[in-house]
């Protein structure tokens, strides 16, 4: 049985952080920067990688999922190469490294709990928590779209969303976290971009991919900019059924065009 124990999990912490939101109605949407909402990244298309050849992972050691995620990052390039240099932007590698216990070195600061894995914007470096529930569940859907989730970030890096951000000074709290939800629900699509394209190449069951929309997608991560967001929550992430939406759009569409966060309706990332 493929979903389980780690879904189940992530599940169940989204639920819990996702627990009795506020969902503040903002009369209309702020504008953003071109490269944010115009970006040429969604004028490429179709992602157009098929196959992802996924390695057998089964004996829940720590080194087969290293092996499994280096695997899954040279897909991840490779497929994301191509429409990032299409849009005009020079493509770069992210680095990454696996951990087993949180307080590490990241670039941004040390891991924090709460977080499966991190994207450092600083340094394009994806930090990936290989915690003892991921090690015993190797074969977990999860596993995969979580990188790819960090992969998301690493686009929008490359792309210069993360410059293009307007900073947390201290006050402007509830613009920041709107465009932390929209940027996390982005990364969250362009997971799906990947996942779709390559899911018939997997060896899977749908079942295992709509579990996950159903649950609240990868759950939390961190892109971690140099601000502290573990005290506010799923506020940075969005609420699962939205987490679930724009994990499906990208799915569906296999295309980074669908996955403007930035000009969509409040209701699409609270
Ligand atoms: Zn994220």
């Amino acid at each position: 049985m493929r979903i389980p124990r780690l879904a189940l999990m992530a599940g169940a912490l989204a639920s819990v952080l996702f627990a009795g939101t506020a969902h503040a109605a903002t009369l209309s949407a702020p504008a953003y920067k071109p490269a944010l909402a115009k970006s040429p990244i969604y004028k490429t298309g179709k992602l157009g990688f098929d196959t992802c050849e996924e390695p057998k992972v089964q004996g829940g050691s720590l080194d087969e999922v290293k092996i499994y995620l280096d695997v899954v990052l040279d897909c991840l390039n490779a497929a994301w190469e191509p429409r990032v240099k299409q849009a005009g932007f020079t493509f770069k590698k992210p680095s990454m490294q696996v951990v087993t216990k949180l307080g590490g070195k990241t670039g941004c600061g040390p891991y924090p709990a709460g977080a499966q894995a991190l994207y450092c914007s600083l340094n394009n470096k994806i930090t990936y928590l290989a915690s003892s529930n991921l090690v015993a569940e190797p074969n977990d859907i999860m596993l995969m779209a979580v990188l790819a989730h960090e992969y998301g970030h690493h686009i929008q890096s490359l792309t210069g969303m993360f410059k293009a951000r307007t900073p947390y000074n201290g006050k402007n709290e509830a613009r920041f976290l709107d465009e932390s939800r929209r940027l996390e629900l982005q990364a969250e699509c362009l997971s799906g971009v990947f996942l779709g394209s390559v899911w018939h190449s997997l060896d899977r069951q749908e079942t295992e991919f709509t579990y996950l929309v159903k649950n609240g997608g990868t759950g939390l991560d961190l892109s971690a900019i140099g601000v502290k967001l573990e005290s506010w929550g799923d506020k940075t992430h969005g609420n699962a059924k939205n987490v679930g939406h724009w994990l499906k759009r990208g799915y569906d569409t296999e295309s980074a065009g669908s996955c403007n966060t930035w000009n969509t309706a409040k209701s699409k990332v609270s």
